[in-house]
Protein backbone atom coordinates (compact mmCIF):
# COMPACT_ATOMS: atom_id res chain seq x y z
CA UNK A 1 0.00 0.00 0.00
CA UNK A 2 1.41 3.02 -0.54
CA UNK A 3 1.27 6.32 2.24
CA UNK A 4 -0.75 9.15 1.19
CA UNK A 5 0.72 12.67 1.07
CA UNK A 6 0.18 14.77 4.69
CA UNK A 7 -0.37 18.81 3.66
CA UNK A 8 1.52 20.63 6.65
CA UNK A 9 0.43 23.84 8.22
CA UNK A 10 0.29 26.50 6.45
CA UNK A 11 -1.32 24.79 3.78
CA UNK A 12 -5.14 26.44 3.29
CA UNK A 13 -6.37 22.97 2.29
CA UNK A 14 -6.68 22.21 5.96
CA UNK A 15 -8.92 24.90 6.58
CA UNK A 16 -11.80 23.46 4.23
CA UNK A 17 -14.53 21.94 6.42
CA UNK A 18 -15.44 18.45 5.41
CA UNK A 19 -18.88 16.84 4.30
CA UNK A 20 -20.32 14.08 5.76
CA UNK A 21 -19.85 10.71 4.21
CA UNK A 22 -23.80 9.85 2.68
CA UNK A 23 -22.68 6.04 1.99
CA UNK A 24 -20.13 3.60 3.31
CA UNK A 25 -19.16 2.57 -0.29
CA UNK A 26 -15.87 0.19 -0.81
CA UNK A 27 -14.55 3.21 -2.16
CA UNK A 28 -14.60 4.85 1.69
CA UNK A 29 -13.39 1.53 2.91
CA UNK A 30 -10.94 1.21 1.24
CA UNK A 31 -9.79 5.47 1.67
CA UNK A 32 -9.96 4.66 5.48
CA UNK A 33 -7.36 1.65 5.34
CA UNK A 34 -5.24 4.02 3.32
CA UNK A 35 -5.68 6.96 5.82
CA UNK A 36 -4.88 4.55 8.59
CA UNK A 37 -1.63 3.04 6.81
CA UNK A 38 -0.62 6.35 6.25
CA UNK A 39 -0.91 7.14 10.07
CA UNK A 40 0.88 3.98 10.78
CA UNK A 41 4.04 4.78 8.27
CA UNK A 42 4.24 8.82 9.79
CA UNK A 43 3.73 7.40 13.24
CA UNK A 44 0.89 9.10 14.38
CA UNK A 45 -1.48 8.45 16.65
CA UNK A 46 -4.43 10.02 14.65
CA UNK A 47 -5.30 11.66 11.31
CA UNK A 48 -8.08 13.20 9.64
CA UNK A 49 -9.14 12.85 5.91
CA UNK A 50 -8.81 16.38 5.99
CA UNK A 51 -4.85 16.08 6.34
CA UNK A 52 -4.74 14.20 2.94
CA UNK A 53 -7.07 16.64 0.99
CA UNK A 54 -9.85 14.45 0.86
CA UNK A 55 -12.56 16.34 2.42
CA UNK A 56 -14.82 13.96 3.85
CA UNK A 57 -15.90 13.09 7.41
CA UNK A 58 -13.77 10.31 8.11
CA UNK A 59 -10.60 9.53 11.20
CA UNK A 60 -8.22 7.32 11.97
CA UNK A 61 -7.00 6.98 15.08
CA UNK A 62 -4.77 4.34 17.49
CA UNK A 63 -3.64 5.06 20.29
CA UNK A 64 -2.56 1.84 21.93
CA UNK A 65 0.93 1.28 22.75
CA UNK A 66 1.17 -2.05 20.69
CA UNK A 67 -0.52 -0.09 17.22
CA UNK A 68 -3.54 -2.70 16.83
CA UNK A 69 -6.11 -0.93 17.65
CA UNK A 70 -7.36 0.73 15.24
CA UNK A 71 -10.25 2.83 14.98
CA UNK A 72 -12.25 4.14 12.23
CA UNK A 73 -14.42 6.80 12.71
CA UNK A 74 -16.78 8.09 9.72
CA UNK A 75 -19.29 10.89 10.57
CA UNK A 76 -18.17 11.27 14.12
CA UNK A 77 -20.53 13.25 16.53
CA UNK A 78 -19.49 14.06 20.04
CA UNK A 79 -22.59 13.20 22.41
CA UNK A 80 -21.53 13.95 25.71
CA UNK A 81 -18.96 15.31 27.29
CA UNK A 82 -17.27 16.66 30.89
CA UNK A 83 -14.62 17.69 33.03
CA UNK A 84 -11.33 19.52 31.27
CA UNK A 85 -7.84 18.40 30.90
CA UNK A 86 -4.57 20.16 29.12
CA UNK A 87 -1.82 18.45 27.53
CA UNK A 88 0.36 18.94 25.20
CA UNK A 89 -0.61 18.42 21.82
CA UNK A 90 1.42 17.70 18.20
CA UNK A 91 0.09 16.95 14.71
CA UNK A 92 1.24 15.10 11.69
CA UNK A 93 0.44 18.72 10.12
CA UNK A 94 2.95 20.57 12.09
CA UNK A 95 5.62 18.53 12.67
CA UNK A 96 8.00 19.48 15.69
CA UNK A 97 5.71 21.58 17.49
CA UNK A 98 4.30 20.46 20.90
CA UNK A 99 1.37 22.96 22.96
CA UNK A 100 -0.51 22.96 25.51
CA UNK A 101 -4.69 22.85 24.55
CA UNK A 102 -7.43 22.67 27.13
CA UNK A 103 -9.75 19.89 25.75
CA UNK A 104 -12.56 18.03 27.86
CA UNK A 105 -11.32 15.11 29.50
CA UNK A 106 -14.19 12.74 28.74
CA UNK A 107 -16.11 12.49 26.30
CA UNK A 108 -18.67 10.23 24.41
CA UNK A 109 -19.01 9.91 20.98
CA UNK A 110 -20.96 8.93 17.88
CA UNK A 111 -19.86 7.49 14.59
CA UNK A 112 -19.83 4.72 11.51
CA UNK A 113 -17.17 2.20 11.46
CA UNK A 114 -15.67 1.17 7.97
CA UNK A 115 -18.39 -1.16 7.38
CA UNK A 116 -20.93 1.49 7.62
CA UNK A 117 -22.02 0.15 11.56
CA UNK A 118 -22.70 3.00 14.00
CA UNK A 119 -21.10 2.51 17.03
CA UNK A 120 -20.87 4.43 20.47
CA UNK A 121 -17.83 4.62 23.14
CA UNK A 122 -17.35 6.66 26.14
CA UNK A 123 -13.77 7.20 26.95
CA UNK A 124 -11.71 9.69 28.88
CA UNK A 125 -7.50 10.63 28.54
CA UNK A 126 -5.95 10.18 25.37
CA UNK A 127 -8.73 8.70 23.45
CA UNK A 128 -10.86 11.59 24.30
CA UNK A 129 -8.17 13.99 23.56
CA UNK A 130 -6.87 12.56 20.01
CA UNK A 131 -10.99 12.45 18.69
CA UNK A 132 -11.32 16.25 19.72
CA UNK A 133 -8.80 17.21 17.68
CA UNK A 134 -8.81 15.16 14.31
CA UNK A 135 -12.88 16.34 14.75
CA UNK A 136 -11.45 19.50 14.75
CA UNK A 137 -9.04 18.78 11.51
CA UNK A 138 -12.67 18.03 9.90
CA UNK A 139 -13.99 21.49 11.35
CA UNK A 140 -10.79 22.92 9.33
CA UNK A 141 -9.16 23.69 12.95
CA UNK A 142 -5.62 23.11 13.71
CA UNK A 143 -4.47 22.69 17.56
CA UNK A 144 -2.05 26.55 16.89
CA UNK A 145 -5.15 27.97 16.58
CA UNK A 146 -5.54 27.61 20.40
CA UNK A 147 -2.27 29.27 20.93
CA UNK A 148 -1.58 33.11 20.68
CA UNK A 149 -1.24 34.27 17.21
CA UNK A 150 2.83 35.81 17.92
CA UNK A 151 3.32 31.88 19.20
CA UNK A 152 1.36 30.68 15.78
CA UNK A 153 3.22 33.19 13.45
CA UNK A 154 6.94 31.80 14.84
CA UNK A 155 6.01 28.41 14.27
CA UNK A 156 4.74 28.85 10.70
CA UNK A 157 7.84 31.05 10.37
CA UNK A 158 10.09 27.91 11.35
CA UNK A 159 8.48 25.61 9.74
CA UNK A 160 8.85 27.55 6.58
CA UNK A 161 12.51 27.39 7.24
CA UNK A 162 12.59 24.06 7.97
CA UNK A 163 11.25 23.37 4.48
CA UNK A 164 13.79 25.74 2.66
CA UNK A 165 16.39 23.54 4.48
CA UNK A 166 14.94 20.52 3.18
CA UNK A 167 14.80 21.50 -0.31
ZN1 LIG B 1 -3.55 16.89 13.82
Amino acid sequence: MQSLDILEFPDPRLRKVATPVENVTSEISEFADKLLYTMYQAIGIGLAATQVNFHKRIIAIDVSETKDNPLILINPVIVDSSGELETNEGCLSIPGFYEPVRRFEEISFKALDKMGKEYEIHTKGILAICVQHEIDHLEGKLFVDYVSSAKRQLIRKKLKKAKQNMA
